[in-house]
């Protein structure tokens, strides 16, 4: 067999393994670092953004965008808070009411 057919087998089957949904690609230009966002909003640029890092962040409380103000609303319509804090507290006067 020559060098020619060869490499057209070898593109043959790459096609076949890329058609049935077992072959993958490289994603080279995974992103190394990310901003994550405190819950109070702070941003922290260029953190680690491998799976691993990322999995650990989140799990703190961490997020990928910036916390949105309805998140620091109530249910009855108070807020938008400045921090969670002002939410929580605001929250207990409501146990207190109904008990
Ligand atoms: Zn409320």
């Amino acid at each position: 067999m020559s060098t020619t057919e060869e490499n057209a087998l070898k593109r043959e089957l790459l096609s076949q393994i890329k058609e049935s949904g077992a072959g993958w690609t490289f994603v080279g230009d995974w992103p190394q670092k990310a901003t994550y966002y405190k819950a109070n909003g702070e941003a922290m640029p260029n953190l680690p953004a491998d799976p691993r890092s990322m999995q650990r962040y989140l799990r703190r409380g961490f997020t990928l965008a910036p916390p949105q103000k309805q998140d620091l609303m109530c249910g009855c319509g108070a807020g938008p808070f400045k921090a969670k804090i002002g939410l929580v507290s605001h929250r207990r006067t409501h146990k207190e009411k109904e008990a």
